[in-house]
């Protein structure tokens, strides 16, 4: 058995998938990491766990547009370097009332009829418009969160699970952070908590709010449920953005709906109820008519959500030496690798300017 080190460039604190693309980047530039992890790998009381995850490259603002770029070429990345592709292309379609706003990449706005034709299982509201994109699609998240361990670990990474931050002190040389295991001396620290964001950085605390979220999956092998026929969707109501994403393989097409209680992630994440199986089960039926819910299975998760519903990706200010990835709001996952490569640029001084709308600097200004 060796020690654990006490000595390192960076200690990462957090291994979902923000906090693993990190330390395999880092790593993989050559500096020593330990990634701190306080549960066991592939838990289910954060944000990361799950078979599939939606990636697209129409959002809502073009200041997202570059980050987007950067998050499909870090998925090639990521393929190249793991000999498998995560991300699965299925195309998608977005529904809106009224002036929508989503765009980027090679998305155009669609008339109902060519919906009918471009996804013949998907069935959008009286009066709702959609935009098509092209490069939508589905990411194996569960195996690229694993993938993201094995390859930082097989990079020289130290990942440690079940173990715990419980403080961190800076000073000029660097930073001195506190474990469950012992303390560790290192130059820089990356805050990549997920939920536990307002914890850690107990400044902008009132800046995030975390959102239990419930999806349900349909069991896997239905042509309606499957591509070509289904793809990524979402139907913005005025309860919440429902979301969809089709079967792959073993995991079942999926809904959920971006509105939850407010939870403490301290607090074990509570299953879902039968009221909101049935609520999610009618949202499902009436936007894939013909899915069939049998044996269908639901599953909580955390959100971090922001106002602006913009990551937190920076140097913290005030703390030498410390960078925030909290990436979340609900659409966090499909930039792993890229704020991966964004947190490693940080940590060797190259400069992102791109990065700008996301800093906690924001909240500085404000
Ligand atoms: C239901 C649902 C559906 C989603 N769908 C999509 C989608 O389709 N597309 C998309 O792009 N995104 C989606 N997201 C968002 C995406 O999954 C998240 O943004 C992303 O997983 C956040 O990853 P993370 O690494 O920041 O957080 P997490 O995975 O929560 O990781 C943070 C980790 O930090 C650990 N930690 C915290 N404090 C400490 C401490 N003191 N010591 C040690 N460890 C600590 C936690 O245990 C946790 O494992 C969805 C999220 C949910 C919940």
């Amino acid at each position: 058995m060796t020690a654990p080190s006490t000595e390192t460039d960076v200690v990462v604190l957090g291994l979902g998938i923000h906090g693993a693309a990190a330390s395999l980047e880092l790593a993989r530039r050559g500096l020593s990491v330990i990634g701190v992890e306080q549960f066991a790998p592939g838990h289910s009381r954060g944000s990361s766990h799950g078979a599939t995850r939606m990636i697209r490259r129409a959002y809502p603002n073009a200041v997202w547009n570059e980050l987007v770029s950067r998050a499909y070429d870090g998925w090639e990345r990521w393929a190249e370097i793991a000999g498998e592709s995560f991300y699965t292309a299925t195309t998608g379609l977005y529904a809106h009332r009224g002036s929508g706003t989503m765009q980027g990449g090679r998305s155009r706005p669609v008339g109902s009829a060519e919906v009918a034709e471009l996804m013949p299982s998907v069935s959008f509201p009286q009066g709702y418009e959609a935009v098509f994109d092209l490069d939508a699609g589905v990411l194996k998240a569960e195996k690229a969160l694993a993938f993201a361990h094995r390859a930082a670990q097989e990079h020289g990474a130290e990942l440690r699970f079940g173990e715990r931050v419980e403080a961190w002190s800076t000073d000029g040389g660097g930073v001195t952070v506190t474990t469950s295991g012992g303390s560790i001396r290192a130059s820089r620290l990356v805050l990549a908590g997920g939920a536990w964001a307002p914890k850690l950085m107990p400044r902008y605390a009132e800046q995030f709010e975390v959102w239990r979220i419930v999806t349900l999956s349909a069991r896997p092998g239905q042509e309606v449920g499957q591509p070509p026929q289904l793809g990524s969707f979402s139907v913005d109501l005025p309860e919440g953005l429902v979301f969809g994403v089709p079967a792959i393989g073993q995991a079942g097409a999926k809904v959920g709906i971006d509105a939850g209680l407010v939870w403490d992630p301290e607090v074990p994440v509570a299953e879902p109820t039968q009221a909101e199986v049935s609520r999610l089960a009618a949202l499902f039926e009436s936007f894939v008519p013909g899915i069939d819910l049998t044996g269908a299975e639901a599953v909580a998760c955390l959100y971090t959500m922001t106002p602006d519903k913009r990551f937190v990706v920076g140097a913290l200010p005030g703390e030498p030496g410390v960078i925030a990835a909290a990436a979340c709001s609900g659409h966090g996952f499909k930039f792993g690798p890229a704020i991966g490569a964004a947190v490693a640029d940080l940590v060797q001084g190259v400069p992102r300017p791109d990065l700008d709308f996301v800093s906690p600097e924001r909240w500085e200004a404000a």
